[in-house]
């Protein structure tokens, strides 16, 4: 291990200091434009230190490194700090010591490139560590893990990067922070709930006073039973004349200005802000927003080697190997044949062009790009669902209990995955799908085998 003198840098105004040997800098440009120290002490405002800390966990020399700063109990300074500086020269030593020889064990020992890789060396360095997940009301995903972000910059989708690792094994949830609901279509979580009209779902709705007649049971707004200045009943004609005996106010009723339908309960729909694709609210994407930590396979990991395996393009999508896939979907057909039901839609998916993309794009961004698409495809599929792929790019989806009309909906959701395609180095790229829903698209006779066949063609 080295036994070079340790170099810390404090920021912030005023002289007074921790440690003897510190180098003093009253702002953070300063200390970019010298050679990178071991450790930081911040102790500016806490907008100062906030900022700061963002800066240095995007500067290369200061990822990973231990920054300490006082105001900890603020929940940015501790998603991306080591805490309040150690109160001795010493103690600061040893802290130090021991950040190197981890580090000199990451990986096998091979600097950690790639935005996973610095996630993991920066857990690892400070095993279990923490990576917590923060509001983000600005954002269209209403959380974000600080860290990730910082240490990926503009290009990584830091929640789809994290899912990637729980998915992986490599994290533990230390806590459950929120249970948010997204967009099947755009995956915001900007959604507004709103009462509908449960015949036309036009907005234009209004509570009703409306009476109920006890002799007929007739339920209907106030305005239909005046009649000449007394009250009667428009289906029974009876005269009403003591509310409590002859009538009463039922719960209050809606009046739908548009098709006048009248009701006492509205429906709710969740219309996104981004979008404006409207749900059933039980239709949105629910997502657990958690905390987590380095888990055992993941301290593993990080000392023994990170190489992903880039065989494997949709490793992200919980998936069932391709025979299981077939035995189910067998098993559907034979249903169908027999009983008729339950109804279901097989979807094939096939990225042409995805390999020699992937390859040109280099493990980062591939990465990155993979990320992208499993996130969308997660998004715009249900977790009941059942997943295979059959070849690298070709990918397979059992949607049970799904019609034409859900069936078009996956399609199109699916299709604006098309949108990840653009600029020069994606262009490529051609989202072909091609489904089939049964009992009434199927063919006559036609096993998982066939009709897999069959719908392959169609993917070209
Ligand atoms: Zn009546
Ligand atoms: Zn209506
Ligand atoms: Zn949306």
């Amino acid at each position: 291990m080295t036994d070079a003198p340790l170099r810390v840098a404090e920021i912030g105004p005023g002289p007074a200091s921790l440690y003897p040997q510190a180098t003093h800098f009253s702002d953070l440009a300063a200390l970019l434009h010298t050679t990178p120290f071991d450790a930081v002490v911040l102790r500016a405002s806490l907008e100062d230190n906030r900022r700061m800390l963002r800066e240095l966990r995007a500067t290369p020399s200061y990822r990973l490194a231990p920054l300490f700063c006082e105001t900890s109990d603020d929940a940015v300074v501790s998603a991306l700090s080591d805490g309040p500086a150690p109160s001795t020269s010493a103690q600061l030593q040893t802290h130090c010591q021991t950040w190197r020889e981890r580090m000199a064990v990451f990986n096998n020992g091979r600097p950690p490139e790639g935005i996973e890789a610095q996630v993991l060396a920066y857990l690892w360095l400070r095993t279990p560590g923490k990576l917590n997940v923060l509001r983000a009301v600005d954002s269209a995903q209403l959380y974000s893990y600080p860290l990730v972000d910082c240490l990926g910059g503009d290009t990584v989708n830091g929640q789809a990067l994290v899912r990637n690792l729980v998915q992986r094994n490599l994290l533990d949830s230390t806590a459950l922070v929120d249970r948010i609901r997204l967009c099947r279509r755009c995956g915001s979580g900007h959604l507004n709930y709103v009462d509908v009209c449960v015949e036309c779902t036009s907005l234009d709705i209004q509570r009703q006073a409306s009476l109920h007649c006890f002799t007929c049971g007739h339920i209907g707004r106030q305005t239909e039973f005046l009649k000449d200045g007394v009250l009667v009943c428009p289906n029974c004609v009876t005269r009403l004349r003591h509310i409590g005996t002859d009538y009463d106010r039922p719960l209050e009723n809606y009046n739908c200005n548009d098709c006048q339908a009248f009701f006492v309960d509205a429906d709710v729909e969740a219309r996104c802000l981004d979008c404006g694709e409207r749900h059933q609210p039980d239709e949105l994407q629910v997502r657990e927003m958690r905390d987590y930590q380095l888990s055992e396979t993941g301290l593993l990991t990080a000392r023994q080697g990170l190489e992903r395996n880039t065989d494997h393009y949709f490793g992200g999508l919980a998936m069932v190997g391709a025979n299981t896939f077939k035995t189910l979907l067998d098993w559907q057909l034979e249903l169908i044949e027999r009983h008729q039901a339950p109804s279901f839609a097989l979807l094939g998916m096939r990225f042409a062009n995805l390999g020699v993309t992937l390859a040109r794009l280099g493990p980062q961004r591939g990465h990155a790009l993979l990320d992208a698409l499993i996130e969308r495809i997660q998004v715009a599929i249900r977790d009941t669902d059942r997943c295979t792929r059959t070849s690298e790019d070709q990918l397979w989806v059992l949607l049970m209990y799904t019609d034409q009309a859900g069936m078009a909906r996956v399609t199109e959701r699916l299709n604006q995955i098309g949108e990840l395609f653009v600029g020069q180095d994606l262009q490529d790229i051609r989202l072909h799908t091609a489904g089939c829903v049964a009992p009434a698209e199927l063919l006559e006779k036609e096993s998982a085998e066939l009709l897999m066949a069959r719908l392959a063609g169609e993917l070209g």
